[in-house]
């Protein structure tokens, strides 16, 4: 499952902000996912937890944000919300779509000893 891989880049980037930063351990973590990322939300608590065993993440509470996605429509001319990325336009059932934001998975804050 990629939800392991991802856990592993995060991971990455606090070990490299703990370097940059100078802390020791992670206390808590948010993090931000869209709901266009493909991210079991499951499997990526899973996968965070077998991670950062016996990392400076160990034990370190998992908050999930899930976002919301948005995209362009052509016809309407203005942003409007989805749920699934082939999604039609809520408002006027239009396929012309243009995605925006809705497919990251990012490290919004953390708190840090
Ligand atoms: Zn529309």
């Amino acid at each position: 499952m990629h939800e392991m891989s991802l856990c592993e880049s995060i991971l990455q980037i606090m070990e490299e902000q703990a370097v940059q930063q100078n802390f020791t351990t992670v206390q808590s973590v948010r993090l931000e996912v869209g709901p266009l990322s493909g991210v079991e939300i499951e499997a990526l608590r899973f996968g965070f937890e077998v991670v950062t065993r016996n990392t400076l993440a160990d034990g370190c509470a998992l908050e999930i944000l899930e976002t919301q996605a948005q995209a362009w429509c052509m016809e309407c001319a203005e942003l409007v919300e989805i749920k699934e990325r082939y999604d039609a336009c809520p408002k006027c059932g239009s396929h012309q779509l243009q995605v925006s934001c809705g497919d990251e998975l990012r490290i919004k804050d953390m708190e840090v000893n």
